[in-house]
């Protein structure tokens, strides 16, 4: 029966449709996988830039304050040096003025290291994030590429499946399958009739007179999406 060859047909045309899917679908994820590691890498260059700056800032800070309490040392001992009381008075003020500022700067330097060290943690977290899309995209690409040659041994099978049914199409079925599958793709060139009438490719009713010429095994085109129309094994209407 033409339907039975129809169904086949149709069956081998489906998984052949489902394997090239799988075959597209492995380097998509692929690609959208990768624009997520650079994505990720570019966030974690620009969270190291501001760590770095944030660690150099304070370390700036620290190096003034080093110097300038050499600088007040120096002018304490000159002070107890001091030739005159006037001098003694001179320095007197100039280091309480140093020991001000310089207690500014240390708190200033104080809360730029904790600063520096508050932000640390986000360059590690976002290493860590990085580190794990890497692995997934390793898997993506180690799972895909075993995946592939077994993908392309089916699709190989199944052609050739494929071209033995083509051969039990009779004539005025072969022609019309031929471009149809051309125009539409071969999944998409047939259609199985549902036992509640709808036309398995559009849902929409197949009238009983084209379901009866159907099943008396002449070549029928659903009239709304223009797929071949056959009748699954064991058909009745309800
Ligand atoms: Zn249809």
């Amino acid at each position: 029966m033409i339907s039975e060859v129809l169904s086949e047909i149709h069956l081998i045309q489906r998984q052949l449709a489902d394997f090239n899917s799988r075959l597209s679908r492995g380097p998509k994820l692929i690609r959208l996988q990768e624009s997520t590691v650079k994505q990720i890498t570019a966030r974690l260059e620009e969270t190291r830039a501001e760590y770095h700056q944030l660690y150099q800032q304070a370390k700036f800070k620290e190096e003034q304050l080093t110097k300038r309490e050499a600088t007040l040392a120096r002018r304490k001992t000159q002070m107890q040096e001091a030739k005159n009381n006037k001098e003694f008075q001179a320095l007197k003020l100039q280091v309480s003025a140093d020991e001000t500022a310089n207690s500014t700067l240390a708190e200033d330097a104080l809360e730029a290291i904790e600063k520096a060290e508050k932000f640390a943690p986000n360059v590690a977290v976002i290493e860590q994030e990085l580190q794990q899309v890497n692995e997934t995209l390793k898997k993506t690409q180690e799972s895909f590429s075993k995946e592939v040659p077994v993908i392309q041994a089916s699709i190989t099978q199944y052609s050739k499946r494929l071209k033995e049914a083509e051969k039990k199409l009779p004539g005025e079925f072969l022609n019309l399958y031929i471009r149809l599958a051309r125009s539409m793709g071969g999944e998409q060139a047939l259609a199985s009739i549902s036992s509640e009438q709808f036309c398995g490719g559009c849902r929409q009713i197949v009238p009983i007179n084209f379901i009866a010429q159907v099943v008396q095994g002449k070549p029928v085109t659903c009239k709304s999406c223009g797929r071949i129309l056959y009748v699954p094994e064991g058909f009745t209407v309800k």
